[in-house]
């Protein structure tokens, strides 16, 4: 199961907890638009309501307003995998040996196959395909004098990524992995109620106030004695995914103390500097590429147009599900700008090429709108390897790159010229040391071994 989500968390006694968590979610919405829910817990019992597709489809004010307690969690889901079902909506409700727990998890487990089969040895019936239930369970049936402990212990058993946020009766805890792959951040609400988010972005849409990034390996516990945090696992080396500052993360938001949008302003500059290029307008694939769109022109000279514009009711969810949806989506969603593209020569700016479809029928569609040339620049190296820890990008075959030259590609998507950055200018360009990067999708070098079932699977079937 290949999915990356939103997962936020909140302890505030007297506050509408709900509502906040559903705030806080919509800032995530970016980060999954398949199904979304909010728990609730009142000290003594958890409320879950939870439905497919947009935040604002699921929840009205009936809703929220059922929703009562002093402390919540979130989630946003995505998913690509045809198992869009309610079931899979998260956050999931455990009650099992006395523990009861609700939890939204953004990542992916890679040794699931060996958990579920794990638990369903000891009599336990998965009622989800999605790795989330697993964790759920995993902790419940540890031994342990608290929930703390149980988590620790359930994470020795883990492999891959998880950013998590649970919910017990009376308490919020937010949970990384030990390479810290997918983002989770503290943040600080009116002096002692407390906020966990995927990203800072949902922090200030709710007024809370950044404190710092939960550590790989750490659980951080809020709850009515303050905040508290324990040192579950050691981290072996960090390992944050690369491809939240490439693509995934949301512009306004920080992570390690770097702006997003500032991070691919500065990789557009670079592109151009590693592929600068004559011509007469700059355009950027809206969003994603728009920022390194912008450092392009400012660093080449070159002035930034207007040159697609993107019908914002669409969504990212309508590109995903299949090839046929893929294939009349683009039109429904990107319309060239005909003013700022006829006669000229575009330099084309976007963020990456996955299965490269999308960026031949872009291309295509600016040629038919006018334009003479149209230089492809794209802000991240070529990702040819699939991700295991939670990004859907492809299987290894559908991903162009594992497969096709950078002068092959440009050939296959009908550019004029292509040039990728490169990835010492990507790191530059974010401005962290290196080793502190999951690079597995440009490099195929994983920070943690993939067992073996999980990796034939995701390298050879959809
Ligand atoms: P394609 O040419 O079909 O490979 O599509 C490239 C476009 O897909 C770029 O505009 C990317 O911003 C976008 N993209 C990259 N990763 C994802 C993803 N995980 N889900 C949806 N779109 C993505």
């Amino acid at each position: 199961m290949k999915e990356s989500c939103g997962v936020f968390g909140i302890y505030a006694p007297g506050e509408d907890v709900a509502r906040l968590t559903y705030f806080g979610l919509f800032a995530l919405q970016h980060r999954g638009q398949e199904a979304g829910g909010i728990a609730v817990a009142n000290g003594e019992r958890i409320f879950l309501q939870k439905g497919l597709g947009l935040l604002n489809n699921i929840f009205t004010e009936e809703m929220l307003q059922s929703l009562e307690g002093h402390c919540a969690i979130g989630h946003t889901r995505y998913s690509t995998t045809g198992s869009n079902i309610i079931l899979n909506a998260q956050p999931i409700f455990i009650s099992h040996k006395g523990v009861k727990l609700a939890l939204a998890h953004n990542g992916n487990i890679t040794n699931s196959l060996f958990l579920s089969a794990q638990l369903t040895d000891l009599g336990l019936t998965i009622n989800s395909t999605s790795d989330s239930e697993l964790i759920g369970l995993l902790i419940a049936i540890q031994d342990g004098e608290d929930i703390v402990e149980k988590i620790a212990k359930a994470m020795k058993s883990l492999k891959g990524a998880y950013s998590l946020t649970i919910l017990t009766p009376d308490k919020v805890i937010a949970v990384r992995d030990p390479y810290g792959i997918r983002p989770l951040c503290i943040g600080k609400l009116n002096g002692d109620k407390w906020v966990f988010a995927s990203e800072s972005c949902a922090l200030s849409l709710v007024e809370a106030s950044f404190v710092r990034e939960v550590e790989p390996g750490e659980i951080v516990v809020a709850g009515e004695e303050g905040l508290k945090s324990y040192k579950a696992i050691p981290s072996p080396r960090k390992a944050f995914c690369i491809f939240e500052f490439i693509y995934f993360a949301r512009p306004d938001s920080y992570i390690e103390g770097v702006n997003i949008h500032l991070a691919r302003r500065r990789m557009g500059r670079i592109l151009f500097e590693e592929g600068a290029v004559e011509a007469d307008v700059v355009i950027g694939v809206p969003d994603t590429g728009t920022a390194a769109a912008i450092g392009f022109s400012e660093a080449s000279g070159i002035p930034y147009g207007e040159g697609l514009l993107k019908n914002k009711y669409i969504g990212r969810t309508f590109i995903l599900p299949d090839q046929r949806i893929r294939d009349v989506g683009i039109k429904l969603k990107l319309t060239p700008i005909v003013e700022t593209i006829k006669n000229k020569r575009v330099v084309l700016v976007d963020d990456s090429i996955v299965r490269g479809t999308t960026t031949g029928k872009i291309i295509r569609m600016l040629f038919e709108a006018g334009a003479k040339e149209v230089h492809v620049r794209i802000s991240s190296p070529p990702i040819a390897y699939p991700c295991f820890f939670g990004i859907d990008t492809a299987v290894r075959s559908e991903l162009i790159a594992s497969r096709l030259s950078v002068e092959e590609i440009r050939d296959y998507i009908g550019a004029t010229s292509l040039k990728y950055l490169s990835l010492e200018g990507l790191i530059r360009a974010i401005g962290l040391p290196k080793e502190n990067f999951c690079t597995a999708c440009l490099t195929g070098e994983y920070p943690e071994e993939i067992p073996e079932h999980f990796h034939k699977l995701l390298l050879e079937q959809r």
